[in-house]
Formats: structure tokens, C-alpha cells, sequence
């Protein structure tokens, strides 16, 4: 038995009889869609982010999309974010019609750097060709952006801002649930995220109201008061009941499972400490991770190839997020990047590496793991 780099088995047993009663509930009722699961548990994740409207969607990329839509996002708009991110985020801006503006990374949290950020403002400002229209922010393996310095930066050249919180759903920054933050909060309920369904699901948050209702009409096709009135364009963006039920079972254990993650971080950190030339996750002061990934840096790509290699031979698994950074990908090719443009983000991918992370990874396995990283 390997060690698994995420273990949904474990979480299943104990979940497993309030998952088949809330499936077995829903095919009893029969509303398979928009059934009374979804405002339930919208109404549990809102009050758990301490954020007034939830709304429930079919994934973290239409989450995006509807954010987008909800903001009115479209050609000709920049939309400013990180290259250091999951192909979503930039490619939900750029499906809009929109621009995606890359900026460069804090070397310590990997997330959007506000000095960077600043900079790409001035210079889309000068260059005239495009209308800076918003920030998407990314809180990168579990761990809040610094929005005490980006919020400001968005606010004074009045950008909207939206919370990519695909992988942090569950952290805090200074004492906030980032699905409180920004304008809009976008997460994500992929089976691998802190707090996944089976299946795909996603939802968005925000305190407006009328970016409640607008988020609520573009899910539905733009739907107006009437079922078949529609007043803009939208997507069939609804979370269905049956992935509602299933998130609703394990909601009962996730504030745990956030503790048991933290634990599994900690645990790391004391085992990990000896390791030469690993450089282990920061968590700032004031933060609290949900530990979607935990992340290590290698000395360069030779070193990381030799440590994942060690890892291999003893049969632990592990993953690289993200060996290309978005604005050296292919479908952003028309952007005119070239590589040493970010070079903070650059320097980071070839060195980054994933080891395994969930609530239930054992002492003894984190133990086993770092002595294979040590040789
Ligand atoms: C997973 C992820 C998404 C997309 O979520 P899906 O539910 O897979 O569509 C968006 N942004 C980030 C940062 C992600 O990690």
C-alpha cells in the first residue's frame, strides 16, 4: 500500500451514510434540479464565510465565467491577474473576449504581487489600447493573496476585484474568510480541492445585492423574472442537487478536516526542517492555509528532478503546480510573451514540486517521506 497523494477514501467512510441518505433524498424528491439542497447550501457556506449571498454553480470556471458576466467583462476590457495560476482564471477573461494582463509574484506566497500589479495598471493606462476594468486575484494552494495591498490598488484606479478561491476555500486572511473578500468570490468543488463534491460544482460569493441577482440570472441564461424572459446573456451554470447533498455531508466534517490539514502542515514543517536546500511553504502572520497543496521548492529543476526522483523509488507520489505558467502557454500565445517576462514566476515553476497533502496523511507516511527526501 503506497502512500496516496490524496486520500477521498478515508473522507468517504466517514461521511458515508449522510452522503446516501442526501443522494437517496434527492432521488426520492425528484427535483433534480435547483432542488431545496442548493439553497440550503448556499445558506451554510454563506453564513461560514460570513458573506451575505452564496450562489451555487456547476464549477469554479463557470463561477469565473459568471462573475465576469455578472461585472460586465468583455472586449476591449484588461483584466489584471497571475500567470501562476490554473488555466481557469485567465481563460475564463479571455473567453469574454477580454484581455488577461499577467503580473508577477510574491517569491514567497507565489501569489500576484501589488508592486507588480500597480506597474501593469500604469503601463495599460499609458498604452491607451485596452480599459483596465478588473484585478483576479488567486490564493494559490490554500493561501490567501496579500489583500491589505491589493485591495487599495484595485479601489484607486477603480478596478472591480474577484477572489479566485478555488483552492482556499475554508483560509482566512486576518481574520476574514477569503470568500468574504473582493467583490466577487469564485470557489471551486473539483473532488481535489479542500472541499470537493463527485463531481463538478462550484459556487460565488458577494455582499451586493444586485450582484446577487445579476450572478443569479446569468446562471440561469440571463433569465429575467419570468422563466422564459431573458433579459442578458448567461450559461447553464447550476449546481445540481444531488452534488449539493454531497457537499452538504461533508460540510459536517470539513471545519475538522481544515484543523487535520493544519496539523498535516505543521507535522511537515517539523520533519521537513533538516532538508537541505528545500525551501518549505511560508504562511504570514495573520493567515490561516486550507492547504489545498503543500508545496516545496527544489535548488532548480536538476535538484527537482533528483528529489522527485528519490520520492518515486520509494513509491510516493507527487505533482508539479504548475510546471508552465500561463503566460508562456500556447493558448496565450497571441499576447507576445516570451520566457524571462515574468521571471519571478518563471524561477518558481522550475523549481516548485507537490507533496502529498490531505487530513488523513499519517505521521508515520510524513516521517517515511522525509527521509526519502533526505536520500
Ligand atoms: C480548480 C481551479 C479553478 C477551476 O475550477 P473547476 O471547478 O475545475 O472548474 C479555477 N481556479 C483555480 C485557481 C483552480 O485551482
Amino acid at each position: 500500500m503506497g502512500i496516496p497523494f490524496i486520500d477521498l477514501k478515508s473522507q468517504y467512510k466517514r461521511v458515508e451514510n449522510e452522503v446516501r441518505s442526501g443522494i437517496e433524498a434527492v432521488l426520492e424528491h425528484g427535483a433534480y434540479i435547483m432542488g431545496p439542497e442548493i439553497r440550503e447550501l448556499e445558506a451554510q457556506l454563506a453564513e461560514f464565510s460570513q458573506v451575505k449571498h452564496a450562489v451555487g454553480c456547476a464549477s469554479g470556471t463557470d463561477a469565473l465565467i459568471m462573475a465576469l458576466l455578472a461585472l460586465g467583462v468583455g472586449k476591449g476590457d484588461a483584466v489584471f491577474t497571475t500567470p501562476f495560476t490554473f488555466m481557469a482564471t485567465a481563460e475564463s477573461i479571455a473567453l469574454l473576449g477580454a484581455t488577461p494582463i499577467f503580473v508577477d509574484i510574491d517569491p514567497e506566497t507565489y501569489n500576484m504581487d501589488a508592486a507588480s500589479l500597480k506597474k501593469a495598471i500604469s503601463k495599460v493606462h499609458d498604452e491607451k489600447k485596452l480599459t483596465p476594468k478588473g484585478v483576479i486575484a488567486v490564493d494559490i494552494f490554500g493561501l490567501a493573496a496579500d489583500y491589505d495591498a491589493i485591495e487599495p490598488v484595485a479601489k484607486n484606479n477603480g478596478l472591480f476585484l474577484i477572489v479566485d478561491a478555488a483552492q482556499s476555500f475554508g483560509a482566512t486572511y486576518k481574520g476574514r474568510p477569503v470568500c468574504s473578500i473582493g467583490d466577487v468570490a469564485c470557489t471551486s468543488f473539483f473532488p481535489a480541492k479542500p472541499l470537493g463534491c463527485y463531481g463538478d460544482g462550484g459556487m460565488v460569493f458577494t455582499n451586493d445585492d444586485t450582484m446577487d441577482e445579476l450572478l443569479r440570472s446569468v446562471r440561469v441564461h440571463g433569465q429575467g423574472t419570468d422563466r422564459y424572459e431573458n433579459v442578458r446573456l448567461g450559461i447553464n451554470g447550476r449546481l445540481d442537487s444531488m452534488q449539493a447533498a454531497v457537499l452538504k455531508a461533508k460540510f459536517t466534517i470539513f471545519p475538522e478536516e481544515l484543523e487535520l490539514r493544519n496539523e498535516v502542515a505543521e507535522r511537515y514543517r517539523e520533519v521537513l526542517t533538516g532538508v537541505e536546500d528545500l525551501v518549505l511553504p511560508t504562511v504570514p502572520e495573520g493567515y490561516t492555509s486550507a492547504w489545498a497543496q503543500y508545496c516545496v521548492l527544489a535548488r532548480d529543476a536538476r535538484h527537482r528532478d533528483e528529489l522527485q526522483g528519490r520520492l518515486k523509488a520509494s513509491d510516493i507520489p507527487t505533482a508539479i503546480y504548475y510546471p508552465l505558467p500561463l503566460h508562456l502557454q500556447k493558448a496565450f500565445a497571441d499576447l507576445g510573451h516570451a520566457k524571462g517576462d515574468l521571471p519571478v514566476c518563471e524561477g518558481i515553476a522550475d523549481r516548485i514540486f507537490a507533496l502529498p497533502m490531505h487530513p488523513y496523511l499519517k505521521a508515520e507516511d510524513q516521517k517515511a517521506i522525509a527521509e526519502a527526501l533526505a536520500g
